[in-house]
């Protein structure tokens, strides 16, 4: 039995003449990690930003848990359990970690100075708690921003190119995050340029192109199919598509 948890039907945005989702339709199920794969400029942005408020969509809906929250703000909906990251990440630079964290409003049910405390040691930021957002390193300010949305008591969060400009070491505990969030049952969606963390974390990947949503499947087989190698290469040949 299936247990969808986010859908959208037959999406679209438009700025004047370039259609930039072009009637997407897609389904995430409960507990899934979903990746969103696709050249720059294809839409993915656009797609969390229409799905979480931050756009109103031309045409299509948006279905969250049961409930079609096409065209709330993003504050109701991050209430009703759905969440985003930003790509280019802004905390507040002259505010520390910790007031960063609590800067935000939060659900009724959550205790904002235990879930503080509890996620700056979940994502072992505990350390820097005190620091300005500032002075802290780039991944040290993408992990805040997903410490950010974890103050929200998310059920699904959207995360826009999470290790984007990510140490290794750091994308290593970011998907690690993560990975953990999810088996305690958090569903995930993830943009993500970097097809080795695509292959590692995602459980199925979806495509976009030029706006439209092409295929969606296992990594392996999307790898494989035909327009996702036009999507990438320009044209459909044997080389490993570079993605
Ligand atoms: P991606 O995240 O896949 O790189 P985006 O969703 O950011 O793609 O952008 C899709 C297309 O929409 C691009 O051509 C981009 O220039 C355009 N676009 C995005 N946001 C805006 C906006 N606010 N105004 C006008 N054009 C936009
Ligand atoms: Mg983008």
């Amino acid at each position: 039995m299936t247990d969808t948890i986010l859908r959208t039907d037959g999406l679209t945005k438009r700025f004047g003449a370039l259609t930039a989702n072009d009637g997407i339709s897609l389904s995430v199920e409960r507990g899934e990690i979903r990746g969103i794969i696709g050249p720059n400029g294809s839409g993915k942005t656009t797609f969390f930003n229409c799905v979480t408020g931050f756009l109103d969509p031309d045409e299509g809906s948006v279905e969250f848990d049961g409930t079609d929250v096409t065209g709330w703000d993003p504050h109701r909906i991050a209430r009703r359990g759905m969440v985003r990251t930003f790509q280019i990440v802004s905390p507040f630079k002259n505010m520390t970690v910790r007031q960063n964290l609590l800067a935000g409003r939060v659900p009724d049910r959550v205790d904002k100075q235990a879930r503080v405390d509890e996620i700056l040691e979940f994502l072992d930021i505990d350390h820097i708690a005190e620091n300005d957002a500032g002075e802290i390193s780039g991944g040290q300010q993408k992990l805040l921003e997903l410490g950010r949305v974890l103050m929200l008591d998310p059920d699904c969060v959207l995360l826009d190119e999470p290790t984007a400009g990510v140490n290794p070491a750091l994308e290593k505990r970011v998907l690690e995050h993560v990975r953990q969030l999810n088996d305690d049952g958090m569903t995930f969606v993830v943009v993500e340029h970097d097809m080795s963390v695509m292959r590692e974390v995602a459980d199925s990947v979806s495509v976009f192109d030029r706006g439209e949503y092409i295929a969606e499947g296992p990594f392996d087989e999307i790898q494989r199919d035909e327009r996702v190698r036009k999507a990438y290469l320009g044209s459909a040949s044997d080389e490993e598509v570079p993605i």
